[in-house]
């Protein structure tokens, strides 16, 4: 048991990655498969799970003790059901019951976001921290805390949506309904937006951009924007730090609420590095309540890249094999 193996799984809006984890959190054996379209049954993304699930099982050299699944979307607080994934086709969901039917070993369900901040304070850059918080900046922006070891998942289970705090009256629409929310401004598709708006405004400032994308706006995708920023492109640079200051802004709100020791910064966004998070250190210092007469936490990169979910959401079911009575 103790050299034992977990599955963990990370649902995406384009990826279903799976990978098989030892105890150390490393990823010994990997499998994917693209995401069915949100228009296909619930049972068609099932289905896909199970697949990889099987796939690994039959890669794995030593027992397989569970198979942890991450998922964006809504999980309830009961760890089996997905309330609501925006990307899938799952409305109240009862995954982990459909799942287990069809999987041999033990299944926990989580939020994607919850198994990331995990993973980086289990194995990665928050290590040995008491109080985690963790912003995962993709398309949009995905959170968790991590306090006194175990997840903070709120009363019904869906804690960290900190993308939908209001930083902008009146500002940005937002597919949540409302407007100004965070992730419009600190997000990979806040990023782009900005960038294609000087695009298609003939701005001079975009010429480099427009070279890279063939003078197509559409074209142009956030990994691009870091890639120019990287090879000196001064406009890049400059998006990736307006990105950065809505970053520290942010965080600050953050830290006025929940008085982490660090601040992990994941997601595709982050891949950027000190381009994004000088600044929003910076602006994180500019706006912290009580700067100057308070401890403040660090705001570090996240360490597993693109794998912390599934690393994480494999450590988490191990955790409730080992947790779970031996009766049950
Ligand atoms: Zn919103």
């Amino acid at each position: 048991m103790s050299e034992a193996l977990a599955v963990g799984i990370d649902i995406g809006g384009t990826k279903v990655a799976g990978g098989l984890v030892d105890l150390d959190g490393v990823v010994v054996a990997r499998a994917r498969r693209d995401t069915p379209h949100r228009s296909k049954s619930p049972v068609v993304v099932e289905d896909t799970i199970v697949e990889v699930v099987t796939e690994l099982l039959g890669m794995a050299d030593r027992e397989v003790v569970a198979v942890g699944i991450g998922a964006a979307g809504f999980v309830a607080a009961d760890r089996a059901t997905v309330v609501f994934a925006p990307h899938l086709s799952w409305r109240d969901e009862p995954l982990e019951a459909n799942l287990q039917r069809r999987v041999p070993v033990p299944i926990s369900v989580d939020n994607d976001a919850n198994a990331a901040a995990w993973a980086e304070w289990r194995f990665g850059a928050a290590r040995g921290e008491s109080h985690v918080v963790m912003v995962n900046l993709g398309t949009g922006i995905g959170g968790a805390m991590v306090v006194g070891g175990a997840i903070m998942r709120g009363r019904f289970g869906i804690a960290g949506e900190f993308g939908h705090m209001q930083v902008v009256p009146g500002g940005q629409r937002c597919e949540c309904g409302n407007r100004g929310c965070w992730e419009q401004y600190a997000s990979g598709n806040a990023l782009v937006r900005e960038a294609r708006s000087l695009m298609t405004a003939n701005s001079p400032l975009a010429t480099d951009l427009l070279g890279r994308v063939d003078g197509d706006p559409s074209a142009l995708t956030g990994p691009m924007i870091t890639q120019a920023a990287r090879e000196g492109d001064p406009t890049a640079t400059e998006l990736l730090g307006e990105i950065g200051q809505w970053l520290g802004v942010g965080i600050a709100n953050l830290a006025a609420a929940f008085d982490p020791g660090v601040f992990v910064i994941g997601g595709g966004v982050s891949a950027a590095g000190d381009l994004l998070l000088e600044p929003a250190r910076i602006a994180f210092r500019r706006s912290l309540t009580g700067r100057g007469y308070r401890p403040e936490p660090q705001i570090l990169a996240a360490e597993l890249g693109n794998e912390a979910g599934l690393i994480g959401a494999a450590d988490l079911a191990r955790q409730d094999v080992v947790d779970r009575p031996a009766s049950s």
